[in-house]
């Protein structure tokens, strides 16, 4: 039986920190459920019906079709339905609202606003970071700088009076991050306002399942 995946112990380490693993026909193994109950950590879980990302954060469960259906016969099991699960459940709705009347007093200029979670005491706190440069278009602040017990689970910024959508900026901001981002536009207006929201895990950007916020459904 091979025991290692690669001789040179760099490689070695990187396909052991992002390890693949066939689905056995039964659905599941105990690497990958480990995996699955792991409080950080991520692999690739390879069905017959395609490869799955797995991956848990102290605050996130994520497990996420990342190919389209394999055309060849694989004698494995199905990659099964995916999920997107808040292990730090819905974030108090009175915390969206503080984020709105923030954001409505910066205006007309753009502001930032982190949900943070602490993994020890299981609360929320609201973390309005230092802003080096706000216009009604253009925003530079600096993200926290978090002790190990507490998670950024939310990034969430404002357009201002401008439309909400993620510019190629919050693309490039948001590229290596798992969490998820929000922006906030048309502040102020008659029709607003306007919310735009993603996942961000894995590199990708992925539709947020569900509204992240207790109490009704406007902000996602
Ligand atoms: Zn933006």
């Amino acid at each position: 039986m091979i025991t290692t995946l690669a001789d040179d112990p760099t490689a070695a380490a990187i396909l052991a920190a992002a390890p693949c693993y066939p689905i056995p026909p039964s659905g599941t193994s105990p690497a990958i459920e480990a995996v699955r109950a792991a409080r950080t950590g991520h692999c690739l879980a390879v069905g017959r019906d395609g490869a799955n990302l797995i991956l848990r954060r102290p605050w996130l469960e994520l497990d996420v079709p990342v190919t389209p259906p394999i055309p060849a016969y694989l004698p494995y099991g199905s990659i099964g339905p995916s999920r997107a699960n808040l292990r730090c459940g819905l974030i108090p709705r009175a915390i969206f609202d503080r984020v709105l009347d923030h954001f409505c007093s910066a205006l007309p200029n753009e502001a930032a606003a982190f949900v943070i979670w602490d993994e020890e005491d299981r609360d929320f706190s609201l973390h309005f970071p230092q802003i080096e440069e706000a216009t009604p278009s253009r925003l530079i602040y600096r993200n926290p700088v978090l002790p190990p017990q507490r998670h950024l689970v939310c990034d969430i910024h404002s357009h201002g009076h401008g439309r909400a959508f993620f510019s190629a900026t919050d693309d490039a901001d948001d590229a290596h991050s798992t969490k998820i981002a929000l922006v906030i536009g048309r502040l102020g207006q008659p029709d607003g306002p306007d919310i735009a929201s993603r996942l961000c895990a894995g590199g990708m950007f992925l539709d947020v399942p569900r509204n992240p916020f207790s109490g009704d459904d406007h902000a996602a």
